[in-house]
Order: structure tokens, then sequence, then C-alpha cells
């Protein structure tokens, strides 16, 4: 990840020598950046904010170690918009049963990342038992239950086309007469439209009233990302997971969600095992850099 920033930090290191950075010089050196940010999904705020940053710290300054400006800059930006919530302790600060919702696009990894939930939950000494409220797509339930076995967590189910809301109304009653810690909701990532799909997820936020909502994400999305940002924007998102970062991403998705979002990331994904969950530290992800 991030490769990126290590290529834009050489170009701007080659410029810049002993010799003051112009802003003509700058903005030609940023547009070769700006280009790429924007072929890997950065959105255009985002870009902003690192142009502003580099701005800062390399135009008109004599500098002899133009790295060190270089990775003020983009520490800055990276502490500017990636804020890291630790899930579990949020879960233990919570009543019980604490109700988590998951929602976003099929395909982003919702499935997988809520048995990697769940396994890592179980691990700490927390139980859970998952709602297949995702009864649109006649798969998602087998797909879910597949994972729950592995993982060794109960899965309510209702059959294919029951309301969402009343299977995830079921799960909650079952933690709650079980002593179980959490509940975690899986949900529709498509509908037969997308009005539908919104109606359902606000039913959903309405009757149930989760207390942590997290968007899922695949960070390998391209241009759909800002879609998805704005359609699920609304919906009171507590918290990222961004999934499939262990492929050769660009970082875009990991800095723009959590920025336009203004919303933490819990976890990323880094793998198809139920351990590749892992929790973001900015200092780990600016070692890819420098
Ligand atoms: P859903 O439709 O959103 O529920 O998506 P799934 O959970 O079924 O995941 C879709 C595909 O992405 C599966 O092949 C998963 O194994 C894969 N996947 C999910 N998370 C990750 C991840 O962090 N890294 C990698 N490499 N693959 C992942």
């Amino acid at each position: 990840m991030f490769k990126i920033f290590k290529n834009a930090a050489k170009s701007f290191a080659r410029k810049i020598t002993d010799i003051k950075l112009t802003e003509s010089e700058f903005d030609d050196v940023f547009f070769e950046l700006e280009v790429e940010l924007i072929s890997q999904n950065y959105t255009p705020e985002i870009i902003d904010v690192l142009r502003e940053e580099l701005r800062l710290e390399l135009v008109n300054k004599s500098t002899k170690h133009p790295e060190k400006e270089i990775k003020k800059a983009i520490t800055n930006v990276f502490n500017k918009t990636v804020t890291v919530k630790e899930l579990s302790k949020e879960i233990q600060n919570s009543h019980k049963p604490v109700k988590i919702l998951f929602i976003g696009f099929n395909g982003v990894g919702k499935t997988t990342t809520i048995a990697k939930i769940a396994y890592l939950l179980k691990k700490q000494k927390m139980t859970s038992v998952i709602s297949a409220s995702d009864t649109f797509r006649s798969a998602s339930v087998e797909q879910l239950q597949f994972h729950a076995d592995k993982v060794g967590v109960k899965v309510i189910n209702q059959k294919y086309g029951a309301d969402p809301v009343a299977v995830a109304f079921d799960s909650v009653k079952h933690a709650e007469s079980k002593n179980i810690d959490t509940v975690l909701i899986d949900t529709a990532g498509r509908s037969y439209d997308n009005i539908n799909l919104m109606n359902e997820l606000t039913k959903m936020k309405r009757v149930i009233k989760p207390d942590i909502t997290i968007l899922v994400l695949d960070s390998l999305t391209g241009s759909d990302l800002i879609n998805q940002i704005s359609k699920f924007g609304d919906l009171g998102i507590t918290g990222l997971v961004l999934t499939k970062t262990d492929s050769d991403v660009g970082g875009g998705a990991v800095l723009s969600a959590p920025y336009a979002l203004k919303t933490p990331i819990y976890y990323l994904g880094t793998g198809q095992n139920y351990e590749d969950l892992k929790i973001p530290k900015i200092e780990e992800l600016l070692k890819e850099i420098f």
C-alpha cells in the first residue's frame, strides 16, 4: 500500500536538491502525483489536503533534507484523515447485548468480515450471535452459515425473503435470553433497487437501534467508492472496515473513505483467513512509505 507516496517523495526530493522549490515547480511535480492519485481513486478532497500539506512544507523553503519535510507533510495527512477506534473496547464499555450492524455492497467482504470479528471476539472471551438479515440473496445465508460454523458461532435465520428486521429482532431476543454479548447483523448489499435497500436499512436502524454501525468497503474499489460513500454516508456509520488491503492497493480508499465520512477505521482486512483483521497503526502505515 501507499507505494504512490514513496514515488512522490522521490520525485519531490529529486526536484528540490539545494534550491528552493517555487510555486510553479511545486505545481508541476504535484500535477504528476495528482494524475496518479486520481487513477488510484483518491477523492478530490483528500488530494487537496495532501497538496496543501506538501505546499506548506516545501514551497519557497531551503531544505537540505527534503525527505524530512515530505515525511512531515504525509504524516500530517495521515493524522488528519485516519483515526482508529477499538471495537472490542467499545463493546466492553457498552450495554449488552451490543447490536452491531454491518452494511456495504455485495462482494466487498462483509460476510467474511463478520466471521473474522466473531472469531476475534471469541478469542477475547466475548460471545456473539449472527443475524442473517440478508434475506434477499438466497446464497448469502448459506455463505454466512458456512463461515459461522467454521468459527463456531450460531446464526439466526428465517426463510428466504423474510423481513430482515424481523430476523435481527429474533437475534436480539435470542442474545438477551442467553446473555450473549454481541449481535452481529448482516444486511443485504443490493436489493431490487437502491431505494428499497436504503428503506430497509433505515427501518433496521429505526427498529433495532444498533449501538454500532460498520460500513465495510473494499479497498480495491475503483471509481465506485465515492458512490458507495455517498449512498451509505447518511446511515450514521460509527466506523469502517476496509477489506483486501493485502492486495496491491494504492491506499486511495484507506485515506479517502474515513476523511469523506469523518469516521474512524475499526479494522483493515488483510487476507482471507479468519485471523486476517488488523487494527491500523499510523506509524506502521507510514513505515511502508519511508
Ligand atoms: P460479501 O458479498 O460482501 O459478503 O463478500 P464476501 O465476504 O463473500 O467476500 C468476497 C470475497 O472477498 C471472498 O472471496 C473473500 O474471501 C474475499 N475477502 C474478504 N476480505 C478479504 C481480505 O481482507 N483480503 C482478501 N485477499 N480477500 C478478502
